[in-house]
């Protein structure tokens, strides 16, 4: 290492440590020639500034994909299936509340509902579909459509993205995950996904999101094809538009997962762990204006789940009932909320269950928990 590239270092653990805001010079010093511990404290110490205490949230939710019709043919996806498939599907209204009566059972507060992008559903087919979840279900949160299911109705209902979220959200619709938005820079979206929603139209979509009252939560699919730099430029237009509008409620990071997928042959060398932790606890420090990061259980494992909660991770998400997604790609990890507390105390943390907001619900457990 240079005494130049060392000095940069220095400099960015110093700023981290201070609580001052980091350049992207800084965060791609950090990933690049970081340590692994060093960061993971620094991150901490940072979570602990922000969310201060030993509680980790999550919330009691399941995956609803209405149908896995899609015709964005991304590279990376092993859930789709082009239309007339014999395997493509469309869930009824009664399919959908079967569902949700089972999360219900659970006392879930939240349906994450996203599918293809099917070529031929109407609004009218969506607004029902909302109405009558929120008719049936008023406590279950609909947290549905990422930014590019919304490009996609925009293009084939006609019709401005402020439109379709007003009309959603009418019928509905609570908040909006953040799910598509990979890395944030079209080169690396040609080449995974090139007829997906590109990094200003799903940016859009989340600004209008949020100047409409709906809360999002960002995401990053990383490790495949991205530089260091795209990755933080990821993030930092995320921060930008954060600074903007202060909707994003929390962070979410994943490692692409590759086993059946066609973007396999284009990565040589897919992130693992020790990438995904670096990732992550860099993100809490440059991210300083998004509240929450979560940690992504769903594709590393319950085991780096739990220590990512020490590398500036305040929240495991969802328990996730049922996962068709990340499943169709070859990872399948799945809990109930009694593995999910466990799973947060085994690592010296409080459980505690929350809204798609935040809200932290009161305690569900007893205050004495035998070991
Ligand atoms: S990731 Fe979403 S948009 Fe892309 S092919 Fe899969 S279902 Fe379609």
């Amino acid at each position: 290492m240079t005494a130049t590239a060392t000095s940069a270092l220095e400099a960015a653990y110093d700023r981290a440590a201070a609580g001052e805001r980091l350049s992207t010079e800084d965060a791609v010093v950090l990933l690049a020639q970081g340590d692994l511990l060093t960061l993971g404290s620094l991150a901490a110490a940072a979570r602990q500034r922000r969310n201060p205490g030993r509680t980790v949230t999550y919330i009691v939710d399941r995956n609803v994909n209405y149908t896995n019709v899609c015709v964005t043919y991304c590279s990376f996806c092993a859930f789709y299936r082009p239309p007339g498939h014999e395997e493509g599907y469309v869930q009824t209204y009664e399919q959908v509340a079967a569902r949700l009566e089972e999360l219900r059972a659970q006392g879930g507060r939240q349906v994450l509902l996203q599918g293809g992008h099917h070529p031929d559903l109407p609004l009218a087919w969506y607004e029902g579909l909302l109405r009558s979840m929120r008719e049936r279900f008023p406590e279950i949160n609909v947290h549905g459509f990422s930014p590019p299911e919304i490009t996609h109705f925009a293009e084939i209902w006609k019709m401005p993205v402020r439109e379709v979220v007003a009309r959603l959200k009418a019928a509905g619709l609570g908040s909006i995950p953040g799910g598509g938005g990979e890395i944030l820079v079209d080169r690396v979206r040609k080449v995974i996904a090139p007829m997906k929603a590109t990094s200003d139209e799903w940016l859009g979509v989340m600004r209008e999101a949020h100047l409409q009252g709906l809360s999002t939560s960002a995401t990053m699919m990383f490790g495949h094809v991205e530089t260091l730099a795209e990755r933080v430029d990821h993030m930092d237009r995320l921060r930008r538009l954060q600074d903007e509008t202060h909707g994003f409620t929390a962070f979410i990071a994943w490692t692409y997962q590759n086993p059946n997928t066609n973007l396999l042959r284009k990565v040589k060398d897919p992130a693992g762990s020790h990438v995904y932790l670096k990732t992550v606890a860099v993100a809490r420090l440059f991210l300083d204006n998004v509240p929450h990061v979560q940690s992504s259980w769903v594709t590393q494992g319950p085991k780096v789940g739990q220590l990512a909660l020490d590398f500036g991770c305040d929240d495991m998400g969802g328990t996730m009932m049922e996962e068709n997604v990340v499943s169709a790609a070859g990872t399948t990890y799945r809990m109930t909320p009694e593995e999910m507390d466990r799973l947060i105390l085994a690592a010296g943390w409080e459980p505690r269950r929350r809204t798609t907001r935040y809200e932290v619900l009161p305690p569900h457990l007893p205050t004495e928990v035998p070991a």
